[in-house]
């Protein structure tokens, strides 16, 4: 029988009211234990919210609260569950707690109600792993897409191209296993639509990942101009118009400076970078070395240009240097009188007056979203199921390659189930302790 389990469920620190859970089949006799009802004679009935006393392991009241008894299997975790709400004090919680531990219950590791609610069946381990996006989701496009991935959307995705996985697997086994008798053989060429059919959604769930890594990590968006073309005035525009998600910190170095925003709903780094120059002085050169590498790492690139100056050499070799890269041209100083004519696809702004920034903002959110609109979300953020996906994906195409050779069906079938294990991972179905164990360690304590 499993132990019975207690956590608090809310955050650690002083707060108007503290939350206290317990799972297992303990769960209402360490509760009688901890909290006297204040009708004692009344009996406990399930999902009734009940006034009374808590009380530390030696029987003394400690607080006033309120419990709630679940009794299994329709609990969040499959088991008899209880909360014990109280005053939001740390010393009320830990006598709490010790009190529980007294009477048998066990400190919950982290993430140990969301893994029972998986090994009960509640939900699957995609869904799992929703619920610790859901409560690490900073903005609200990401929340979307974490609570897409918890209803189960992209479980049933990945049930139906097992069922089309298992299917074919089935057909190459059975003609393997009776290719004496009179069972047809296999048609290739339908089963190679099959696996098509497979490999053409799993692309197009990879397609969306980056999408969904962007919404789960913040997209990295990259200020590069010339010196004195505006940048940092952008950047503190930017900041200052937006929610930051975490107050704007240095880079690594002195030459870039990031912050965090929540750009109408979509998370985004924004990092302003030292001025590019062709020959730069050698204090300089450090500088623009980082430049480059953020560059590198950028999601979209912002080159920034001064509006009221005529170009330079400079300007027009950065152009050409970040050919091929996702920019978006931005022709600061529009409050000046213009030097040069804008190109239709470049942004008009000022950073000193404010104007075109919301457009800018919203040219950045466009970029970034590609293809479908980012209040949609992506089913697929997280990195272990892009994996998954890949090496599913790698397995496919191996198979549909050996099927054009009826010699080596056997070769195409092993391939088909390899496919299957990797697409198994992803909703927890067959998946080795170690693994789970590494996903549930992610948890906070309590959840
Ligand atoms: P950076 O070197 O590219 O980061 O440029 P800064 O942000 O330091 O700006 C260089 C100079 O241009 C400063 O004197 C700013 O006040 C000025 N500046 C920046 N943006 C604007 C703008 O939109 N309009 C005007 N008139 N001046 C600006």
């Amino acid at each position: 029988m499993p132990d019975t389990i207690i956590a608090p469920a809310s955050a650690p620190g002083r707060s108007a009211v503290a939350l206290v859970r317990m799972s297992g089949p303990h769960a209402l006799a360490v509760l009688k234990s901890v909290f006297q009802p204040k009708n004692p004679q009344r009996v406990w009935k399930p999902w009734q919210l009940r006034v009374g006393a808590i009380v530390d392991a030696s029987g003394r009241p400690i607080d006033t609260g309120m419990a709630v008894w679940m009794p299994a299997p329709n609990t969040q975790t499959g088991e008899e569950v209880a909360e014990i709400s109280c005053h939001g004090s740390p010393l009320i919680v830990e006598l709490l707690l010790k009190a529980a531990l007294a009477h048998g219950a066990r400190l919950a590791e982290p993430g140990e109600f969301t893994r029972r609610a998986f090994l009960n069946g509640k939900i699957d381990l995609s869904e799992a792993e929703a619920v610790s996006d859901i409560v690490a989701s900073e903005t609200e496009a990401s929340l979307a897409a974490a609570q897409r991935q918890l209803s189960g959307e992209l479980s049933k995705i990945i049930n139906d191209m097992r069922e089309n996985l298992i299917d074919i697997a089935a057909e190459i086994e059975a003609s393997l296993d009776f290719a004496d008798d009179d069972v047809p053989p296999v048609d290739a060429e339908k089963l190679k639509q099959s696996l098509n059919q497979t490999s053409g959604e799993i692309a197009d769930l990879l397609r969306q990942a980056i999408r969904g890594r962007r919404l789960r990590e913040g997209a990295r968006v990259v200020l590069v101009g010339r010196a004195n073309v505006g940048k940092s005035s952008l950047f503190n525009a930017l900041v200052g118009a937006e929610r930051a998600i975490t107050t704007p910190h240095p880079g690594t170095t002195r030459d870039t400076i990031e912050a965090r925003l929540d750009l109408q709903g979509l998370p985004v780094t924004l990092i302003d970078t030292a001025g590019i120059r062709e020959s730069p002085e050698a204090i300089e050169q450090y500088g623009i070395e980082r430049t480059w590498q953020e560059i590198e790492q950028a999601d979209l690139i912002l080159l920034v240009l001064d509006r009221s100056m005529p170009l330079v050499d400079d300007d027009q070799t950065l152009l050409e240097k970040l050919r091929g890269r996702m920019v978006q041209g931005v022709g600061n100083k529009s409050d000046l009188p213009p030097a040069w004519q804008d190109e239709a696809s470049w942004l008009s702004v000022s950073a000193q007056t404010g104007a075109g920034l919301r457009d800018l903002e919203g040219a950045i959110c466009q970029s970034l979203a590609g293809e479908g609109a980012l209040s949609e979300g992506a089913l697929v953020s997280n990195l272990r199921h892009i994996q998954a996906l890949e090496q599913a994906a790698a397995s496919l195409e191996s198979a549909r390659d050996i099927l054009a050779n009826p010699q080596q069906l056997e070769l195409a079938a092993a391939d088909v189930n390899h496919a299957l294990a990797h697409l198994n991972a992803i909703i927890g179905a067959d998946v080795e302790d170690e693994i789970l164990n590494r996903i549930f360690a992610r948890f906070c304590l309590g959840k």
